[in-house]
């Protein structure tokens, strides 16, 4: 296949660039696209063929649901059944933005895009391309990370491409993207709101809008394997050599880090680090660092993780140290990543 790219200004949107995105989004193509979280590879989420083509071309398990991008609020009443009030204030409060609310579905809705469930996935973006994208396409669109499955999502589109090229019809390049971690989960059919996927929203600004919310904290470790999401009993954002995760106060993991790596390299093993910049100035000139910013700077670290991830793509390594980050804010979805791209191969020190 051959996958047409448009390259489009992202304050300047020229019209005619996303009318022929639009148009292959409504005759049932698969293309990929910007919001503010990551990149999106996104088809008509109605229509089960269109959906189909997504899951082919990232190699998705079919039991991973989707999450249906809408271009304004209204367009929720033909996708669910039910809105409670804690879904109606967190669209008023947090839409347009990366927020993914879980609701009853209607029949509209087809089984493949839900993966067989009574519930369906819905974010209103706030990304102006998306939404215009969206809008243009007059659809809902199903819209997974534009990553091949398992791999750490794509927050550019050279990183779509290395993932999706002759896989997809077209690849929509408006730069990089502002956050660089997926939305936020949240179940509103639950008794309390429950968040399954920590994320661009906090768990504090879902607090301050709703009361009481659940959060499973031990979701993130191996210790509980059953899970919520059904989508987070697989691998995820693995890059490609194994990697640990250690966490713990900056002196001690900072330490921990150096002298493993230098354990490794008198071993013969090539060793990559995903670091702070603090701490890669700690380690041996021979390790080969990727460093996702300053510890005192969760955004940019939120923002430069996945390229991070994907920077041993073509730098190969035997092994990967990473630097965990303390948990809280958007380090709560931060950590949640990591601990995924490590397979839960953890070190607490
Ligand atoms: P992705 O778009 O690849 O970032 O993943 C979408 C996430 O939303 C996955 O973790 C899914 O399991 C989750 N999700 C989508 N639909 C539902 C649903 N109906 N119920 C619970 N989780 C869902
Ligand atoms: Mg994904």
């Amino acid at each position: 296949m051959n996958t047409e790219y448009f390259v489009i200004d992202r304050d300047h949107p020229d019209p005619c660039i996303l009318s022929r995105a639009a148009d292959i989004l409504r005759r049932g193509g698969v293309v990929a696209f910007p919001t503010e979280t990551v990149y999106g590879l996104g088809a008509n989420g109605l229509d089960a063929r269109a959906v189909a083509a997504i899951y082919r071309a990232k190699g998705r398990p079919a039991d991973n649901p989707l999450i249906l991008h809408i271009a304004q609020i209204q367009d929720v009443e033909k996708l669910a059944r039910e809105v409670p009030a804690c879904a109606r204030l967190l669209m008023d409060t947090y839409w347009p933005g990366p927020l993914t609310i879980i609701l009853k579905r209607t029949k509209a809705v087809p089984d493949c895009t839900t993966a067989g469930l009574d519930t369906v996935a819905i974010r209103l973006p706030a990304s102006r391309i998306a939404r215009e994208l969206i809008q243009l396409a007059g659809i809902p669109i199903a819209a997974p990370s534009a990553n091949t499955s398992g791999r750490p999502s794509p927050t550019n589109a050279a990183d779509v491409r290395a993932d999706m090229d002759g896989r997809i019809d077209a690849i929509v390049d408006a730069g990089p993207c502002d956050i660089g971690v997926e939305s936020t989960v949240i179940d509103c059919t639950a008794p309390v709101p429950t968040i399954l996927r920590p994320g661009g929203i906090t768990l504090e600004m879902l607090q301050a809008a709703l009361g009481e919310v659940r959060w499973d904290r031990t979701q993130n470790t191996p210790e509980n394997e059953a899970p919520r999401a059904p989508g987070m009993k697989y691998a995820h954002y693995a890059p490609s050599a194994p990697m640990t995760l250690i966490e713990g106060n900056r002196e001690q993991r900072q330490k921990k880090i150096r002298v493993l790596a230098e354990a490794a390299l008198a071993a013969g093993k090539r060793v990559g680090a995903v670091v702070s910049a603090e701490t890669a100035f700690s380690l041996p000139a021979e390790v080969v660092s990727a460093v996702y910013g300053s510890q005192t700077d969760v955004k940019t670290i939120g923002n430069q993780l996945y390229t991070a991830l994907r920077f041993f793509d073509n730098n190969p390594v035997d092994l990967i140290f990473a630097e965990g980050i303390e948990e809280k804010g958007l380090g709560r979805a931060i950590m949640n990543r990591m601990r995924k791209a490590a397979g839960h191969q953890i070190i607490r020190v």
